[in-house]
């Protein structure tokens, strides 16, 4: 890494409370294979090294705001992608153990590839659907936290999420700026799957200063048999909200 990208990276850290120097090492692995990657394959749109590390790094980081991921301990990450945000939060929090999930085989193999290069002993990717998972007795209620970011909609990530939560769960979603309608059909929808929306943490991402909000929803009861629907259903049909 580049020492003007390493210097984002800890100046990035720094806004969200963290040093991050200890972790420097890991992340400029990371940057590297993330590279390799984007260059074999379109795993990620972002290949200048500032991007990566502001949009992807720091971002992921964000969801560390507030100190909503302590619990159990299981995280899971639902929609992954390249491994966002569970890569970076896997590096600075080994004490969680973190289940990155992906509908994408091609998506988690980079994950698994990436996670063994970097001794990540706390991550154990998975590619399987939300829906999917949802409905099975070995992954319903099964975890204390989700986190997602940049997956789908408010109310349709309340459905694919909920069920995979015990009671007194959270979710945390990474958004962009949400619109009051959003996030009210996100309240209507997370009601309907058991859940309550505890915080809308609208803030600005270090150093670029990009609009960012997290959505928490804490799981309070448990969620009807009926969800999650069949698969790309929550997302194409979200509950309460006409998608655009
Ligand atoms: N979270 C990553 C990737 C975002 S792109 C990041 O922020 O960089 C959205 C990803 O979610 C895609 O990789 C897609 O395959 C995955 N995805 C979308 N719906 C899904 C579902 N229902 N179950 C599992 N993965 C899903």
């Amino acid at each position: 890494m580049t020492p003007e990208a390493t210097a984002l990276l800890l100046q990035g850290g720094g806004e969200l409370g963290l040093d991050l120097s200890s972790h420097v090492e890991s992340f400029t692995r990371l940057l590297k294979l993330l590279q390799q990657g984007a260059a074999q394959t379109n795993l990620t749109a972002l290949r200048d090294e500032r991007d990566i590390v502001l949009k992807h790094f720091v971002d992921s980081l964000t969801c560390l705001r507030g100190s909503w991921l302590g619990g159990d301990g299981r995280v899971l990450d639902l929609g992954t992608g390249a491994g966002f945000p569970a890569l970076p939060l896997a590096i600075v929090q080994p004490e969680l153990r973190f289940t990155p999930v992906d509908a994408t085989a091609k998506k988690i193999a980079f994950v698994t590839r990436t996670a063994a290069a970097l001794e990540l002993s706390n991550v154990t990717p998975l590619t399987a659907r939300a829906e999917t998972l949802g409905r099975d007795p070995a992954h319903r209620e099964g975890y204390g936290r989700v986190v997602t970011r940049a997956v789908a909609s408010l109310p349709a990530l309340a459905e694919l999420a909920l069920p995979l939560l015990r009671e007194g769960g959270v979710l945390v979603a990474q958004k962009g700026p949400i619109s009051p309608e959003e996030l009210e059909a996100g309240r209507l929808a997370a009601a309907e799957v058991g859940g309550e929306v505890r915080a809308v943490d609208a803030f600005a991402l270090p150093v670029l200063g990009e609009a960012r909000t997290l959505v928490v929803v804490e799981k309070t009861g448990p969620t009807p048999e009926r969800y999650p629907r069949r698969e790309g259903v929550p997302a194409r049909k979200p509950l309460f909200w006409r998608a655009t």
